[in-house]
């Protein structure tokens, strides 16, 4: 897992078994399944709240590594509600939304999966999965 700086363009979708966690289903670290758009191979990789990932924030701002424009019309975030601006402008269920970009294992293809992590309410505690996207580096 790792950040990314460069700017990138999102390809394809990659589809992911089981987008949704819930309070103890998150345990420790959950883990994430998504099939290649390039091998079809299955990929593993452990999301550890608060240990993984890296804010949404540095991907927009300055529309250093994408813009606002292309995360909203991927589906990949939303515009947050006026009232919880604090977790950041554009989020992932309105809670702190965070990325990593991750290599598939079997083909090196490149891949930025984008989630967030907090109390949606007194015990309900949600790990949400937007979702997993190929992406390639655009050379400047
Ligand atoms: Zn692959």
């Amino acid at each position: 897992m790792y950040s990314i700086s460069k700017k990138i363009t999102i390809s394809k979708q990659a589809s992911v078994i089981k987008s949704s966690f819930i309070n103890d289903e998150i345990g420790q670290s959950a883990e994430v399944k998504f099939t290649c758009c390039n091998c079809r191979l299955e990929n593993k990789v452990e999301i550890t709240p608060y240990e993984t990932g890296f804010p949404i924030f540095q991907i927009y701002n300055e529309d250093e590594v994408l813009s606002k424009n292309e995360l909203l019309r991927n589906g990949i975030v939303s515009e947050t509600f006026q009232n919880l601006l604090h977790f950041g402008e554009l989020t992932v269920n309105n809670l702190p939304t965070l990325y990593f970009g991750t290599n598939c294992q079997f083909c090196g293809s490149k891949y930025i999966c984008v989630f967030s992590y907090g109390e949606k309410q007194p015990g309900l505690t949600l790990l949400t999965i937007s979702g997993v996207w190929k992406y390639e580096e655009i050379e400047s």
